[in-house]
């Protein structure tokens, strides 16, 4: 038997059969297109799943389960797309009575970040650990907790939004409408904003060979690791912020293993080394317990089918 996980994301859906182990067997994708009416987005999944059988041999009856992952506020056990946030879904979405139109397999869904988070522990970075959490730096600061080995989603699914905890008080401006979340300070984006004022106010800093309007979360990281000083500064304090949110997340849920996921944890080591070191001084009693794992994600871009394929069990 097999699993087939979906990755709806705003940009693309991803489609893929699943092994019991958490291998994707075969893939494949489409453009979202998400501001099209919600039962089109169904038939392109379900036209996805049945080019996966064709190309497979697969066939329906060998499938365990859909797995669905979703941007959103969703109510896990009716399987109901509640609100979408930034994405153009829509309001009250019953997934599993869409997929029905289609197939006739159990349907499971569950938040875009719980999911990579699932995936992790299940088959990446954190395999085989039974607390974890996993949190993405991107756009802004997902999250995902797994607590013996399922994720928790504490009343109404909404549990595991760790951007959302205050670093400083009356802050920076968060996306959520609050001020000073971690998401203000530890997401790719607020780096951009970081490096842009280091460039500023520092001219001769080589990180201005870079014009403003094409400044990325690698720009820091590349001119640091040239020896500027001014980047050097910027990637410190970034690594400052990630230190104080993962000491934070240590304190409350002791994982084995925190998992660092989202493009900038591609710089491994050198992101995490120092984060590594700063946070041994910060966590509720120092030196007395085994230091947590902190690992850059393994599954890049398939956590999301891994991990929406794995929601069943
Ligand atoms: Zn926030």
């Amino acid at each position: 038997m097999y699993n087939i996980g979906i990755d709806l994301g705003g940009t693309n859906i991803a489609v893929g059969i699943v092994t019991k182990e958490g291998k994707v067997l075969k893939k494949t994708s489409v453009p979202a297109r998400a501001e099209r009416p919600f039962d089109q987005i169904f038939a392109d999944m379900a036209s996805c799943i049945r080019q996966l059988f064709a190309e497979t041999g697969i066939k329906e009856s060998e499938i365990e389960s859909i797995g669905i992952g979703t941007p959103g506020c969703i109510d896990t056990e009716k399987g109901i797309l509640i609100f979408a946030g930034n994405f153009k879904y829509g309001k009250n979405i019953d997934y599993r009575a869409e997929m029905a139109k289609h197939f006739d397999i159990p349907v499971y869904i569950g938040n875009d970040a719980n999911v990579a988070a699932l995936a992790e522990v299940r088959a990446g970075a954190a395999k085989g650990v039974k607390n974890a959490i996993m949190i993405t730096l991107g756009t802004g600061v997902g999250g995902g907790i797994i607590i013996d080995g399922k994720i928790f989603e504490g009343a109404y699914s909404a549990a595991g939004e760790l951007g959302h905890i205050v670093l400083i008080s009356n802050g920076e401006q968060c996306s959520c409408g609050r001020k000073g979340c971690w998401e203000a300070y530890a997401s790719v984006t607020a780096l951009v904003r970081q490096t842009k004022a280091a460039m500023l106010a520092n001219p001769d800093s080589i990180m201005n060979k870079t014009p403003l309007e094409q400044v990325s979360g690698r720009t820091a990281f590349d001119a640091a690791k040239k020896g500027d000083k001014a980047a050097l500064a910027v990637v410190d304090q970034y690594q400052e912020y990630i230190t104080e949110g993962l000491a934070d997340m240590i304190n409350i849920f002791s994982p084995e293993v925190i998992v660092v996921g989202g493009g900038i944890s591609k710089e491994g080591d050198y992101l995490l080394n120092p984060v590594r070191e700063k946070i041994k001084s910060r966590v509720f009693g120092i030196g007395l317990l085994p230091d947590r794992k902190i690992l850059p994600a393994e599954l890049g871009n398939d956590a999301g089918i891994i991990g929406a394929a794995m929601l069943h069990a």
